[in-house]
C-alpha cells in the first residue's frame, strides 16, 4: 500500500510548508544565538521575580506574565521549527539531533521558570482570591485561576517530595513493567511469533479464518501473563486508591475531572447519556452481520472490513483544496478565509515522502507565527476528510492565539476536537451528497460510523470497566482475574447487546489496554469531544446563520475559561442529558441511513 500511495499522482507533490518564518535551514547560526540571548532573557525574569510571585499585585502578575508569554514564545520558535523539520523526515540525522538539542534546551528553561507556578500556588487565598477579581488581570486571569484548581488537594511539600520520590519504584515502577511485559509478548499465530500490535492488525483481515485464529492466539498470550497483568492491575487500582484517599479526591475519577476541567456532574451525564443509547451500536452490528452473511458475529468479527465496494475516485490536491474552502465557506466566510490562508501561505505539508512521520497534526505553534499541517495526502475521500480535520484545528489555534494569546490557545483535551471534528464532518456530509454511487456511500457512512463508534460507545464501555474495576477494589480488596473478567464481560455485553456473541476467550482482553494504567479515567474525553461535535453539528442544523458566529465565539475564547462555561455562550448546558441525547440523535439518524443505503444496494440479503 505505501508503495502505491508513493507512486500515486495527486498534485501534493510540491506542497510543502514554508519554515522561513523561523529559520532558514537546520544550520541556520541564528538558532544558536536566540538560544543563547533567551537562556540569559529567562535567567533575568528568574532573577527578577523569584521569590516575590505569592506577593504581587494583579497588574504586577499581568506585566510579569507579559514577559513569560514572551519567553515561551520564543521557546516555541525554536520547538516549533525542530519538530515541523523533523517529521518532514525523521531518518535525516541533523534533524533528530535538532529536535534533542532543542527538547533538551526546553526542559532547562522550563525548570527555570517553574517557580512561577509553584510560587503563586503559594500565595494564600485571601491575597489570590484579591488578584483574581482584579480587572487589570486581564486575559491571564483565567490561566492564573485554573492553576489553582489542585491547591486543595495538594500535601504538603516533603510529603509531595515524598510521594514523587517514591513513585520511581512504585506506581512508575509497576507501569513500566506492564509495558515491558506487553512489549515482550509474543504471539503464536500458525508458528509465526507476532507482536501484539501486529497479532491486533490481523483482526481487520478480510479472511474470517485469519481473525479467528488472530483472536485466539491473543488470547493464548494473554492467558500465559494472566497471574502478572492481574497482580499489576490490583497494585495500581490500590495504588491510586491511597493516594486519591490521601488527597482528599471523593471518586476515583475526580482527579482526571479537574485536570479535563470538567466537573463530575458533566461527566455523570454524558456517561448516561451513552450507556442509555447502546442500541445504536446493536442495529449496526445487526446489519453488519447480514451485510457479511454470517449466522452470528463473534468478538473476532467486530473490525471485519464490509464487503463494500469502495469509492476509487482520485480526488486531487486541487480538487480537496476546492472542495474543503468550498464546504467551509458554506458554514462561514471566516473558516474559508482562515483556512485559504492556510494553502496561500504554505502552512501545509502534503505529500507522502520517505521518512516523513505517518498520519497527520497540526501544531498550534506560537502567536508570533501560525498554525502549521501536516498529512499524508494519497487522493481518497479519507484523506480529503483527515484534510479538513487537521484544517479544522488549524482555525481553531488561530482564532483562540489571535483573541487569547498563549496561554489560552490550548484547550482540554475535552474539547480540543472542537472545530476539527466539526470541519470533518461539513466536508463528511459534503461528499456524501457528491458521491453519486449508494454502494460508495454505504461504504463512506460505515467507516464514518465505526470510527464514531471507537471513539464514543467503546470509550463509554472502557470507563464502565474502570469504574467497576476501581469501586471493587476500593470496597472488595484484591480482585481475582475471574473477578475483572467479569466487570469486563458485563459492561462489553452491555454495549453490544444480543449483537455480537462475545465468546469466554474474550474475557481476558482488559488486560493489554495501557490506558487503564498509564493514564486511569482517561477514555471518556475521547467520547466526550466526538458527542460533543456531533450534538453541536444538530444545533447548526436547527439554527442555521444564527449559530455560526456564537460558534466562533466559542473557537476563539479558546482556554480562557471553564469549558461549560463557554459552551454556555452557544446555550449549550453539559450537563443536560438532552444536550448529548442530540448528538446521539445524529448517529442514529446516521445508522438509520446506513440501514437504508444497505438495503438499497443489497435488496436480496433483506429478503
Ligand atoms: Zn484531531
Amino acid at each position: 500500500m505505501a508503495q502505491a500511495a508513493a507512486e500515486r499522482i495527486t498534485g501534493a507533490e510540491n506542497v510543502v510548508w514554508d519554515l522561513s518564518i523561523f529559520y532558514t535551514d537546520v544550520d541556520d547560526p541564528r538558532i544558536q544565538q536566540d538560544m543563547e540571548a533567551l537562556t540569559a532573557d529567562v535567567d533575568a525574569f528568574a532573577a527578577r521575580y523569584r521569590g516575590r510571585v505569592a506577593a504581587l499585585s494583579a497588574a504586577e502578575v499581568a506585566a510579569a506574565l507579559q514577559d513569560l508569554e514572551r519567553l515561551h514564545d520564543r521557546a516555541g520558535r525554536l520547538s516549533t521549527f525542530a519538530g515541523l523539520l523533523y517529521s518532514t523526515d525523521t531518518n535525516d540525522a541533523r534533524y533528530g539531533a535538532l529536535l534533542q538539542k532543542v527538547t533538551e534546551y526546553e526542559s532547562e528553561l522550563r525548570q527555570k521558570l517553574l517557580f512561577f507556578e509553584l510560587e503563586w500556588n503559594q500565595a494564600d487565598d485571601a491575597h489570590a482570591a484579591q488578584v483574581l477579581a482584579d480587572p487589570a488581570l486581564g486575559k491571564y486571569r483565567h490561566y492564573l485561576e485554573a492553576e489553582r484548581r489542585f491547591k486543595p488537594y495538594q500535601l504538603s511539600e516533603i510529603e509531595e517530595q515524598l510521594l514523587v520520590e517514591k513513585s520511581v519504584t512504585g506506581r512508575s515502577a509497576w507501569t513500566r513493567f506492564f509495558t515491558q511485559l506487553t512489549s515482550a509478548l509474543r504471539v503464536d499465530y500458525d508458528g509465526q511469533q507476532l507482536t501484539l500490535t501486529q497479532a491486533l492488525t490481523k483482526l481487520h483481515d478480510p479472511d474470517r479464518e485469519v481473525r479467528r485464529k488472530a483472536s485466539a492466539a491473543i488470547t493464548a498470550a494473554l492467558r500465559s501473563r494472566t497471574m502478572e497483568l492481574t497482580y499489576i492491575f490490583n497494585v495500581l487500582a490500590a495504588d491510586k486508591a491511597s493516594e486519591d484517599k490521601r488527597r482528599g479526591y471523593p471518586t476515583w475519577i475526580s482527579a482526571r475531572n479537574l485536570s479535563n476541567k470538567t466537573p463530575d456532574a458533566v461527566v455523570e451525564a454524558l456517561i448516561q447519556a451513552v450507556t442509555a443509547n447502546y442500541d445504536i451500536v446493536a442495529r449496526h452490528y445487526r446489519l453488519k452481520r447480514v451485510l457479511l452473511g454470517y449466522d452470528e458475529l463473534t468478538e473476532y468479527d467486530r473490525y471485519a472490513p464490509l464487503p463494500v465496494k469502495e469509492s476509487d475516485t482520485l480526488y486531487r490536491w486541487e480538487t480537496a483544496q476546492d472542495i474543503v474552502l468550498k464546504a467551509f465557506s458554506a458554514f462561514s466566510p471566516r473558516f474559508a478565509e482562515v483556512a485559504g490562508r492556510f494553502f496561500d501561505e504554505r502552512w501545509i505539508h502534503a505529500p507522502v515522502t520517505p521518512g516523513k512521520r505517518g498520519g497527520a497534526f497540526c501544531s498550534g505553534a506560537v502567536p508570533s507565527a501560525h498554525p502549521y499541517v501536516l498529512v499524508n495526502y494519497d487522493g481518497t475521500a479519507r484523506d480529503v476528510m483527515t484534510l479538513a480535520h487537521e484544517l479544522g484545528h488549524g482555525i481553531h489555534f488561530y482564532l483562540a492565539t489571535e483573541a487569547q494569546g498563549l496561554f489560552g490557545m490550548y484547550t482540554p483535551l475535552t474539547t480540543a476536537e472542537m472545530a476539527s471534528t466539526f470541519g470533518e464532518m461539513l466536508v463528511f456530509t459534503d461528499l456524501m451528497a457528491k458521491e453519486p454511487d449508494a454502494e460508495a456511500r454505504l461504504a463512506m457512512l460505515a467507516h464514518k460510523l465505526e470510527d464514531s463508534f471507537a471513539t464514543i460507545f467503546r470509550q463509554v464501555a472502557m470507563n464502565r470497566f474502570e469504574d467497576g474495576l476501581h469501586t471493587a477494589r476500593r470496597t472488595q480488596g484484591e480482585l481475582s482475574t475471574d473477578r475483572i473478567n467479569a466487570l469486563w464481560m458485563d459492561t462489553q455485553r452491555a454495549m453490544f447487546g444480543d449483537s455480537v456473541k462475545l465468546g469466554d476467550d474474550y474475557s481476558l482482553w482488559w488486560s493489554y489496554i495501557p490506558h487503564f494504567l498509564h493514564t486511569p479515567g482517561y477514555v471518556y474525553a475521547y467520547a466526550f469531544g466526538e458527542l460533543l461535535v456531533l450534538a453541536l453539528f444538530n444545533l447548526y442544523r436547527e439554527r442555521g446563520a444564527a449559530f455560526v458566529p456564537q460558534f466562533i465565539d466559542v473557537l476563539a475564547a479558546g482556554d480562557s475559561d471553564w469549558p461549560e462555561r463557554i459552551l454556555a455562550r452557544v446555550g449549550v448546558d453539559l450537563t443536560d442529558l438532552n444536550f448529548w441525547n442530540q448528538g446521539l440523535n445524529a448517529l442514529r439518524e446516521l445508522v438509520e441511513q446506513e440501514e437504508g443505503l444497505a438495503r438499497q444496494v443489497y435488496p436480496d440479503k433483506f429478503a
